[in-house]
């Protein structure tokens, strides 16, 4: 038996009835325990008997209904736990309640928070605690209305051991002192997976006027350098899609176990340091991630069915960014081998997840986390972009940000708006049919617009004149980007013999690459032929590494060559992944 889930399939919050306006937030940070201890008080809007939230393996304390600033004991109850959707707290509201205060304390497998001992940091003197609360993750450390359709704003106090420095999704003052004691402010409504907190030995460098960089001292200088183009990237965001509205704009790079690429937390965007390249050459998620403070952080998916309308819109404006940051060509670049992994991807995702809208009821929503969400939903955009011409669709897209700027959209909000502002204002032009073929239909509609990058032609001249048996010396590759090494890589051909490999390793040390795309790319070729000479890097790549885009699809492939290799070096890279990370390549190394 597990409760009833609301007008959200994902969260059992009563928020048609009443809904949570502001957080404050007390709680103290335990390394020891691995605990985050105190209380949240939640403010009200609306009026009902009790007053639903989502949590998960919380451990809760007294709970109290506040009316008229009188703080009374009120009953607090917790349904059985449910495996995708945690527990369902009732709270019971006297007359006249418009606060709770519920005091409570995290547990250590908390699914949102990753507890990391010093040796898993990069400098490997002091602890680190980091959250990452999308989708469904803010109510194993936050009892809350766990759902992008409630926004809310929030202050904290949050104390740490001395000399650690915390951040928030929130105000931060770059001149704070590392002496334990943190207080922060949220102004801007936010939903919950926006939720954000990380604790440990860190350090700030100014990158611009309102933007700068955090991270442990050994990361630092690297960081700074490699995210330098951070300020002028707002500006460039600002100039297509309307002026930054959060403040401050800082980046925090986490240890190497964070999970994921970037994490969009407003004002502070979470980073794996697997983007620090040396030559800025992976700067695109930075522009994805600033991205989001119009898609996704500004105007929200109102459930997780329409994620689609955070990522797709995301992954549009970031390739818009790079464009007016750097050339067309990079852009072009960038967005053709994203459409070549859609593509290549495509037959593993199963037919009714190819939607853009999904159906994720009763389905834990990191299900809806695919290539479609991202690239098949930019590519919705690019084809409106190409059909109507950037003088028509960009006002277009500018004021889908201004006019649901701090609400929450669905699929056909965005269906409406396209229909009033572009099919039916420029008829001829597009069809409700052909935009409806990306919504809610599966692989890539006939009249999609697909990416010819005009460097990638010399790539593969250059990929296949070796092949045909010339001299790898010959490959003039003293101009090639991130970019090119990736079409140089991706495309060899899928019966490549091993010494061919061991020729192109030899020339190019892809083998050591310290960029972890052309590593990732090199180490997946190199598992599909069983080319061993590689699988020492690889397993220390594995080791050091938590990102769940590159160690999923590796011990995947490594399962399946060599379950014996994949076990033993998933028993020693485990206890330095992420639980998300865990979770996945659980499923996949099996004992
Ligand atoms: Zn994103």
């Amino acid at each position: 038996m597990t409760a009833a889930l609301s007008a959200d399939p994902h969260s059992y919050a009563n928020f048609s009835d009443v809904r949570v306006r502001h957080a404050e937030l007390d709680l103290t940070v335990d390394f020891d325990q691995k605990r985050l201890q105190g209380f949240v008080e939640l403010t009200l809007d609306g009026a009902a008997p009790e007053l639903i939230l989502d949590t998960r393996d919380l451990d809760l304390g007294k709970v109290y209904a506040i009316v008229d600033g009188d703080y009374r004991l009120t009953r607090a109850t917790l349904a059985q736990r449910d495996p995708i959707f945690g527990q369902k707290l009732s709270i019971a509201l006297p007359e006249g309640a418009d606060r709770v205060r519920i005091h409570y304390a995290t547990r250590p497998e908390a699914s949102g928070l990753q507890w990391l001992s010093p040796e898993l940091t990069a400098d490997k003197r002091q602890p680190f605690l980091f959250s990452q609360s999308q989708a469904i993750h803010a109510r194993s450390w936050v009892p809350i209305q766990d759902t992008p359709a409630v926004r809310f704003t929030y202050g904290a106090r949050i104390r740490t051991p001395k000399g650690l420095l915390a951040r928030m999704s929130a105000e931060n003052d770059p001149l704070d002192a590392a002496d334990g004691d943190y207080r922060f402010l949220m102004r801007q409504p936010i939903p919950s997976y926006l939720l954000a907190i990380a604790v440990g030995d860190i350090k700030f460098a100014p990158l611009g006027e309102r933007s700068g960089i955090y991270a442990e001292p050994s990361v630092l200088d690297a960081a700074a350098y490699e995210f330098a183009d951070t300020e002028r990237m707002i500006e460039i965001a600002e100039k297509l899609y309307g002026p930054y509205r959060w403040g401050r704009y800082d980046l925090l790079v986490l240890p190497p176990s964070f999970p994921f690429g970037g994490m969009e937390n407003p004002r502070l965007t979470f980073l794996t340091p697997t983007v620090i390249a040396g030559d800025r050459s992976l700067v695109s998620l930075i522009a994805h991630e600033l991205a989001h403070s119009w898609s996704g952080n500004l105007v929200t998916n109102a459930t997780w069915d329409h994620f689609w309308l955070n990522e797709g819109f995301t992954t549009y404006v970031e390739n818009r960014i790079i464009e007016a940051a750097f050339d067309a060509e990079r852009a072009d670049m960038e967005r053709e081998l994203s459409e070549t992994e859609l593509v290549a991807g495509m037959p593993e995702i199963a037919t009714s997840d190819q939607h853009l809208r999904l159906d994720l009821r009763g389905r834990d929503p990191d299900d809806g986390l695919t290539d479609i969400a991202y690239t098949k939903g930019m590519l919705l955009l690019r084809f409106l972009e190409t059909r109507f011409g950037r003088e028509r669709f960009d006002p277009v897209l500018r004021a889908w940000f201004d006019e649901n700027a701090f609400g929450t959209v669905k699929t056909d909000d965005f269906l409406v708006f396209v229909e009033q502002k572009l099919l039916n204002a420029y008829p001829g032009i597009a069809t409700h049919t052909e935009v409806l073929a990306f919504v809610d239909q599966p692989a890539l509609p006939e009249h999609t617009p697909r990416t010819t990058a005009a460097r990638f032609a010399a790539v593969d001249r250059a990929r296949n004149g070796w092949l045909r048996g010339g001299d790898p010396a010959a490959i003039d590759s003293s101009q090639w980007t991130t970019q090119e090494w990736l079409r140089f890589i991706e495309g060899l051909p899928g019966d490549i013999a091993i010494e061919q490999l061991a020729v192109l390793d030899a020339r190019f040390k892809f083998q050591s690459s310290g960029n972890s795309e052309i590593a990732f790319a090199w180490y997946a070729k190199a598992i599909d032929r069983n080319y061993r000479d590689a699988f020492p890097a690889i397993e220390r790549f594995l080791t050091r590494v938590g990102r769940r885009k590159f160690v999923l699809p590796l011990f995947t492939d490594l399962f399946a060559k060599d379950a014996e290799f994949a076990r033993r070096v998933y028993a020693k890279a485990r206890p330095g992944y992420h639980p998300i990370t865990r979770a996945s390549v659980d499923a996949v190394v099996r004992p």
